[in-house]
């Protein structure tokens, strides 16, 4: 069977991450989660006190970031590390997100996280989450997803992960950050969080993970199957 890449977009707190990690695992396929990645840099700035609106600040921190994805064997999971130390649970934390999409609006740190997204892709067998996954890090991916959920539901499902994480905020200030980072992702110049045309729409807010995982695996059985096919008809026929 060919391996493909499977590139979720979409809106923060749709449940993106945790889909494409089940889908990942049942594919046996790589997971990378991208926001992570943004959300690390974001780290580093703040604790290196990088200012945002510096170019040249922001080219010689990110000469010095480099970010990696530790598999946890006791709670199955990959975790990020910055710089070699891990760093999961502190980027997960609600400083960070207020700031991250600012972090991740910088054209220098674009290029430098797609760069590195794609290297991660070459030998396909993996999905990836963020925001330009289908429409910039792999246009070609064989199958692309966008998703969406109303912003009660989403704020709610993020507050019962901060929570599960020890981190009680307020439903309010969540909805605020939400709506905040959803502005700038969208209409940010450089890869702006956007449909891709081919890319096929799914609004959670009315499903159970299982069933946000078991759509975008029918959806990605349907694509491999006329892969399949294409490749059959191509080896009867080369010439066609
Ligand atoms: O997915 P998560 O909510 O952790 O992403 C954090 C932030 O990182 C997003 O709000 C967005 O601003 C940014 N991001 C991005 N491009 C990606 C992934 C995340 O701009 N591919």
């Amino acid at each position: 069977m060919p391996k493909i890449v499977i590139a979720i977009d979409g809106y923060s707190s749709c449940g993106k991450s945790t889909t494409a990690k089940a889908v990942a695992a049942r594919l046996g396929y790589g997971y990378i989660d991208t926001g992570a990645m943004y959300r690390a840099v974001s780290l580093f700035f703040i604790r290196e006190r990088v200012s945002l609106s510096s170019p040249k600040e922001v080219n010689e921190a990110l000469e010095k970031i480099h970010i990696s994805f530790k598999h946890n064997n006791r709670t199955d999971r990959n975790e990020t590390c910055l710089n070699g130390l891990n760093v999961e649970e502190e980027i997960r934390k609600m400083y960070i997100s207020n700031i991250v999409s600012e972090v991740s609006a910088i054209p220098e740190v674009r290029w430098a996280m797609v760069a590195q997204q794609q290297k991660m892709g070459r030998r396909r067998g993996l999905v990836m989450d963020g925001r330009d996954i289908g429409t910039k890090v792999f246009p070609d991916a064989e199958v692309k997803v966008f998703m969406t959920a109303d912003t009660y539901t989403r704020a709610k499902r993020r507050q019962q992960e901060l929570l599960a994480k020890g981190e009680m905020v307020n439903l309010q200030d969540i909805i605020d950050n939400l709506e905040k980072r959803d502005l700038i992702d969208t209409t940010r110049s450089e890869s702006p969080l956007v449909q891709a045309p081919d890319a096929t729409l799914l609004d959670t807010s009315h499903m159970t993970i299982e069933e946000q995982v078991d759509w975008v695996l029918e959806l990605a059985d349907r694509r491999l199957a006329a892969i399949h096919r294409n490749s059959h008809k191509k080896a009867a026929n080369p010439l066609a």
